[in-house]
This record gives structure tokens, C-alpha cells and sequence, in this order.
């Protein structure tokens, strides 16, 4: 690839009175460090689609989020680096004098932005709406939103090598749950698995990682209950929160994803959920451009 995000990555031990108490150990896997535009996990999830979009002649990529998303935002930038176009979908149809400032990231990186209506985005897998952005974007290359696709699986499968073979459990926040499919298809298979569901009833998730897996090995678990309210909802708790981690630690965490993972790592800590001994792996995936939404409350400097 012709350019390297991935040097940055390292990992950060966390050290405090609970968990020393509990007897557990805590690291998080810096892939936020990677770009701060480009949350790590959709960097993975694009490297492959990256690869295929080349190697068949297309000469832009085309994918489909919200107004807030972080795939857009790291499509936009990926293409950009690559000398590709980029036509981002968006969802809902916003004017162009209240762009959120993840859309106009998007266009300052060159992103086209195409706006329909939330029922219009609902056919986004439908072959006559793909058709007709085929026609519309010609030598473009579609990738499914959030990377959610074979060679987003693939590549999110690489981020299992930056995990020391001392963890005993590995936590991710989980959207799409490509993610996490990828890393459970490439990791030790003795390794357990938490994935924390970003949205309110996430159970449906768990059939929808498993159909992604190449192994029926069951060493994993979704963790449900940590959504606040739903998909990027918070509450001044939420953000206390993240406030006194990144006071403590000196590690920022995102509202949407990893903030809500973390949370729940403490909880589950303090009610004694891991063994003695656990050593716990945390991947931070990234996402912290989505912070500009709630960046009045943060003390992140
Ligand atoms: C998109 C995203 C996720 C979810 O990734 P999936 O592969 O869709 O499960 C997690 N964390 C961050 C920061 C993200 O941007």
C-alpha cells in the first residue's frame, strides 16, 4: 500500500486502584492513533476494498452512511490517498448550508456528496438502486456501508496480529460487527471475545457476526447493555466518564463506540465478572472526529 498508517499503532497499559484490587489487567490497542480522521477499525475494513477497487480499473469509491459517520469520513480520506474519487450516500437529505462537520471533512477531502431520503437509503443493498448508481458514477467501485463486506472482514482480520498473545479477553465496541467477525476469524481461538453493542437491541447482532465467522468456535459474547439509550445517545454519566478516563489516563474516548465499551469493561470489573489474573485487551477503534458533536463537554486537552 502506498501509504502506512499502521506505525502508529501501540498499546497503552492502564493502571488504577480497581483493577488492582480485581486482580486485572488492562491494555487498549491505540488504533485511534492511526489517523485522527480515520477511525482505525474502518481503515482495516477498507484496506482490502482499497486493493480490489485497483485491481479492477475503478477509478472512485463509492459508499453509502450517516451524517455523522465514520466510514464516510474514512472512505474520503482513503481515496483521497489513493488517487481515487469519492461519492459518499448520505442518509437524509441535508441542505449544504448545515453540513455536520464529518460532511464537510468528507468534502474538503474531495468526497461527492449525494444526499437521499432516509426511505430511498433503506434500498441500499436493492440491485435496481446499485444499478442506477453504477450508471450515475461509471468505474466506481461500491463498498456496502460500513465496510460490511467479505474484503472488510478480511482486512479487519490483520488487526488480530497487533494482539499480544498474553490476552486471555479481547473487547471491541461493535456497529456493523465486521469487525469483530474479522478479528475472531484471525485470533487464537482460545482467546475469548466481548463485543459491546453500540445500538439499543443488539441482540440481533450475535446471528448476524456468526454468519461472518469461519469458525463455529463460541469462545465469544455480545454485551447488549451499555447502549445508553441507543445509537450515539449520552448522558452527562457517559461523559463524566469519559472526562475522568482521559483525566486518569490520558486516553481520549469516543461518545459513540468506545466510551460505551469501556464503560462497560469497568462495570463488568467491578462486579466481578473477569477471574483473577484476566488480562484484558481493549481495542480502541477509533471514531473520535464523532466527538465533535458533544466537544463543548469534553475537557480532552
Ligand atoms: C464503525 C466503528 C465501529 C464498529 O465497527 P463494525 O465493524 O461496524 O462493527 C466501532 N468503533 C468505531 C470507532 C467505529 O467507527
Amino acid at each position: 500500500m502506498a501509504i502506512d498508517l499502521q506505525e502508529k499503532i501501540r498499546i497503552d497499559i492502564i493502571e488504577d486502584e480497581l483493577l488492582r484490587l480485581k486482580g486485572v489487567q488492562l491494555s487498549i490497542l491505540r488504533l485511534d492513533e492511526i489517523h485522527p480522521l480515520v477511525s482505525g477499525n474502518k481503515w482495516f475494513k477498507l484496506k482490502e476494498n482499497i486493493k480490489d477497487a485497483i485491481a479492477t480499473g475503478s477509478r472512485s469509491l463509492l459508499t453509502f452512511g450517516g451524517a455523522y459517520s465514520n466510514h464516510l469520513s474514512a472512505t474520503a480520506f482513503a481515496a483521497q490517498a489513493f488517487g481515487l474519487g469519492a461519492v459518499g450516500v448520505v442518509r437524509g437529505l441535508h441542505g449544504k448550508e448545515n453540513l455536520t462537520e464529518t460532511l464537510k471533512q468528507c468534502e474538503a477531502m474531495g468526497m461527492q456528496l449525494q444526499f437521499v431520503s432516509r426511505n430511498d437509503y433503506a434500498q441500499k443493498e436493492s440491485s435496481s438502486f446499485l444499478t442506477s448508481l453504477r450508471i450515475q458514477y461509471p468505474d466506481t467501485y461500491i463498498i456496502p456501508e460500513g465496510g460490511d463486506n467479505e474484503a472488510g472482514i478480511k482486512g479487519a482480520g490483520e488487526i488480530a496480529d497487533y494482539i499480544p498473545e498474553t490476552a486471555t479477553y479481547v473487547a471491541l465496541p461493535v456497529g456493523t460487527g465486521t469487525t469483530f467477525a474479522g478479528i475472531r476469524n484471525s485470533l487464537n481461538s482460545r482467546v475469548n471475545m466481548l463485543g459491546f453493542t453500540a445500538v439499543k437491541g443488539g441482540e440481533y447482532l450475535a446471528g448476524e457476526i456468526r454468519e461472518k465467522l469461519h469458525t463455529d468456535d463460541e469462545h465469544w459474547q455480545l454485551i447488549t447493555s451499555h447502549h445508553f439509550g441507543g445509537f450515539a445517545r449520552y448522558n452527562p454519566e457517559l461523559i463524566a466518564f469519559m472526562n475522568e478516563f482521559y483525566k486518569l489516563h490520558k486516553v481520549p474516548l469516543d461518545m459513540v463506540y468506545t466510551a460505551k465499551m469501556m464503560y462497560g469493561i469497568y462495570d463488568m470489573v467491578q462486579r466481578d465478572f473477569f477471574p483473577k489474573g484476566t488480562n484484558i485487551v481493549c481495542i480502541h477503534t477509533g471514531g473520535l472526529q464523532g466527538n465533535s458533536a458533544v466537544s463543548q463537554y469534553l475537557q480532552y486537552s
